[in-house]
């Protein structure tokens, strides 16, 4: 309810209240009335009976003076009297007119009338004075009988005063309980309207004003001191300080709200950072490993609530392999083909659970899958591998949501990245390859020969070196022409490349010469590998131009460490074998010997 309703309603019952206690008022006064109007009757009836009694007596006397003395002055005296005297009904009648009862007028008629017969009396012995006769009016006036008539009035108007005393008395008594009750009923009503007032002040001031409003401003300084959380006190008043909590309530939703959204624009400045922090480290990334370093290290950052792995392709086994992991994820195989993976074969991001029915895919195992979500890594419509997130054991569904959203843009720079990588590792390969035979040039081979010493010695490990040189290949060049040599030195270099696919590197160190590098190999397993080299190419099936071409052979000659000195001469003590293999007839294999290494040293 409304304050203003209450106190309207207050102020109507007080309005009433008070009108009742003036109206019991106005009765109460009207009773006082009453008691009074009682008492001045009483009072004049008093007087008109006391002049009756004192009208007989004065008569008497003045009768009986006239009587004894027969002084005319108490005749003319008496017969003053005698003619103001009014006849019983007129005097009858001025009481009525003031309210005496027929009872008490009987009363007092009766009173009257012995007081005519009083008069009477005094008339026959007033005649009788005149006559002369004294004695007969003397025994009128003092007779016994005289006196009893004087009595019977003085009895009739005593008995009509006691009636009307008895009436006064009653009618006072009762004009004076009303007075009392109305009284009495005012002053409860007056206590009951200052109660009320009180009452309505203490509701007002204490239930509905200062409780709520000490509760609303504990909220207003927790809401001030920016503590959102702070609990609403449920009111439930449908009134200004309702209405008050209300626009209260309404201003913790906007804070909370505010806060909210505070809340996760710092999250997402910090992944932002977090994301451009990784950027500035995949850029500064020389090969897939320091890649795949930074990605394990920053994606449990970014996604938290995520548990992923990182695919990178491998185009020779046409197989995603995982690359790294990170907050042990468990629905999808470490490998597989990229068929089986929806994103994949999409080109696009793939969620097979959330609210669309989805298809998952063939590389989840498992009954149950934690919300994957699979991102491909493409640059240029080519597809370098696959970023994998399922949510962690226990992780709050909900945090799911925003997660996802940097999971995209993680995707994005691995992506960018991996096409850096990629164009740098093609860059390096076109200038580091020999575009003949697609083998390394020499340059490539320069650069090998370093980490493979350096690797060598730290490893204690043997290192083999074949130099390779294809005889007589000018003549060769000279009788088939330097296309058909040509396709004989991509025959060879496919040769080598078969050769070292799984141990060794092939190179091409220039014109007609080749060099093998053999890490892990001593030189007796190296030498039998060449060997079978020297062999292969000899049975080597050359077409060109529909033509079959004349088998070449190649004089290799092989260096090993530790057996034949520094790793860093390696290269030119193989040299020197292979000088020596031609000097020595050409097409065969020759082992350096510590003339080579001498030589070589020097
Ligand atoms: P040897 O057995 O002593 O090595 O005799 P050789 O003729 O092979 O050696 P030489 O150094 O005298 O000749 C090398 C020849 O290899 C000269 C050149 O015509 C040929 N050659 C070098 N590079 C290429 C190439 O890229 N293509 C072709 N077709 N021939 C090449
Ligand atoms: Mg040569
Ligand atoms: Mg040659």
């Amino acid at each position: 309810m409304r304050i203003a309703t209450i106190t309207n309603w207050a102020y109507g019952a007080t309005v009433l209240l008070t009108v009742m206690s003036g109206v019991t008022m106005l009765l109460a006064s009207g009773a006082e009335d009453r008691e009074r109007a009682a008492v001045e009757q009483r009072a004049r009836f008093d007087e008109l009976t006391s002049t009756l009694r004192d009208d007989s007596l004065r008569m008497t006397e003045q009768a009986r003076s006239y009587a004894v003395g027969g002084n005319p002055a108490h005749l003319a005296a008496w017969n003053g009297e005698a003619g103001r005297l009014k006849n019983v009904e007129e005097r009858l009648s001025h009481l009525k007119d003031t309210g005496a009862l027929p009872s008490e007028l009987t009363a007092l008629r009766l009173g009257l009338h012995w007081s005519d017969a009083l008069l009477d009396e005094q008339k026959a012995a007033i005649d009788a004075m005149s006559a002369g006769e004294a004695g007969t009016a003397r025994k009128i006036l003092f007779s016994n009988e005289y006196e009893r008539e004087l009595d019977r009035i003085d009895t009739q108007v005593s008995r009509f005063q006691f009636l009307i005393d008895q009436r006064t008395e009653s009618a006072v008594a009762e004009a004076t309980k009303a007075t009392r009750m109305l009284r009495s009923m005012s002053e409860v009503m007056v206590g009951i309207t200052a109660l009320l007032f009180l009452c309505v002040l203490y509701f007002i001031l204490k239930q509905r004003i200062l409780r709520p409003v000490v509760r609303l401003s504990d909220v207003v300084s927790r809401l001030a001191a920016e503590d959102f959380e702070v609990p609403l006190p449920e009111l439930g008043q449908v009134d200004e300080i309702g209405d008050m909590a209300q626009a209260i309530g309404i201003f913790r939703e906007n804070g909370l709200e505010r806060q909210r959204l505070e809340r996760e624009r710092d999250t997402d400045r910090s992944m932002r950072d977090l994301l451009s922090r990784m950027t500035q480290r995949l850029q500064g990334c020389g090969s897939t490993e320091d890649l795949v370093g930074v990605v394990a290290r920053f994606a449990p950052e970014i996604a938290p609530v995520f548990a992923g792995r990182l695919y990178i392709f491998d185009e020779r086994r046409n197989s995603m392999t995982e690359a790294c992991n990170w907050l042990s994820p468990h629905d999808s195989r470490e490998e597989f083909p990229p068929n089986a993976c929806w994103a994949l074969r999409r080109g696009q991001t793939h969620r097979p659970e959330g609210e669309l029915i989805d298809i998952p895919c063939a590389h989840l195992d498992g009954p149950k899958y934690h919300r994957p979500i699979c991102v491909p890594l493409t640059a240029q419509g080519e597809t370098m591998g696959l970023l994998y997130f399922e949510l962690r054991d226990g992780a709050d569904e909900d945090s799911a949501n925003p997660a996802g959203k940097y999971v995209e843009m993680l995707a994005e720079n691995i992506s960018l990245a991996l096409a850096n990588l990629r164009l740098r590792d093609t860059l390096r390969d076109m200038a580091m390859a020999d575009p003949l035979t697609g083998l390394g040039n020499r340059r490539q081979l320069d650069a090998m020969l370093k980490t493979q010493t350096i690797e060598a010695d730290r490893n204690g490990l043997p290192l083999s070196c074949l130099m390779i040189d294809v005889d007589h290949f000018k003549r060769f060049n000279d009788e088939h022409g330097h296309d058909a040599g040509d396709a004989v030195l991509r025959a060879v270099g496919s040769v080598l490349a078969n050769a070292t696919r799984e141990e060794g590197m092939a190179f091409r160190y220039g014109g007609e010469e080749f060099v093998l590098l053999m890490p892990g190999f001593d030189t007796e397993t190296a030498r039998k590998r060449a060997e079978k080299i020297r062999q292969k190419i000899f049975e080597l099936k050359i077409d060109h131009h529909q033509k079959s071409l004349r088998s070449v052979t190649i004089s290799i000659g092989l260096a090993s460490t530790p057996d034949h000195g520094r790793p860093d001469a390696l290269l030119r003590t193989a040299d020197a074998a292979l000088l020596r293999a031609k000097a020595e007839g050409r097409d065969r294999v020759l082992v350096a010997n510590i003339r080579d290494t001498t030589s070589a040293a020097a």
